[in-house]
């Protein structure tokens, strides 16, 4: 059984994750799409509406599991026993960062590997971070992050718009 893990801040999720979930749930058995909680960097988003909002956009998917996970991600894969990590890969500026990660994740557990799925050609410069600057300023993402994550954008940044 191939047991793989995506995980990542997804604040919020993008059309661009949206795209590599179901790319890599048609590749393995089980997959599970976990939201880092990282108390260090400053997100939009809470961690529970992170999670929530995956859980509801992933609902069709009969092998799809949401969860946060806090420390190593090779200590959570170890107790999900999962042995693949699915990584993003957009632009050249993905590179030495992802690199650097999926090497680090070996070191730390020989068995685990690390798969990148090369982005969508319509999401290559997508980010979460993008989608939400121009939230911030009022502008339309509706091209850039699933319906839910829109209304949830808005709802978050309803009296901060510039
Ligand atoms: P992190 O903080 O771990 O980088 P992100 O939510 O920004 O979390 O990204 C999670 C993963 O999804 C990363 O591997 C990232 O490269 C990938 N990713 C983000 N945006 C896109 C996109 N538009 N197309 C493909 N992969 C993406």
């Amino acid at each position: 059984m191939k047991k793989a893990i995506y995980p990542g801040s997804f604040d919020p999720p993008t059309l661009g994750h949206m795209d590599i979930i179901s790319r890599s749930a048609k590749m393995v058995d089980r997959l599970i799409v976990a939201v880092a909680c990282n108390p260090s960097k400053r997100s939009l988003l809470s961690l529970d509406e992170r999670v929530e909002l995956l859980t509801d956009l992933t609902k069709q998917f009969s092998n799809i599991e949401v969860t946060s996970f806090t420390g190593l991600l090779v200590d959570f894969a170890t107790e999900k026993r999962a042995d693949i990590i699915i990584r993003g890969f957009r632009a050249i500026s993905d590179f030495e960062y992802e690199l650097q990660l999926a090497q680090v994740n070996t070191m730390l557990k020989a068995d685990i590997e690390t798969i990148f799925l090369v982005s969508d050609k319509d999401y290559l410069f997508l980010s979460s971070s993008i989608v939400k600057e121009v939230a911030s300023f009022g502008g339309d993402v509706s091209k850039m992050v699933p319906k839910l994550a829109e209304q949830a954008l808005i709802k978050k940044m309803g009296g901060k718009r510039g």
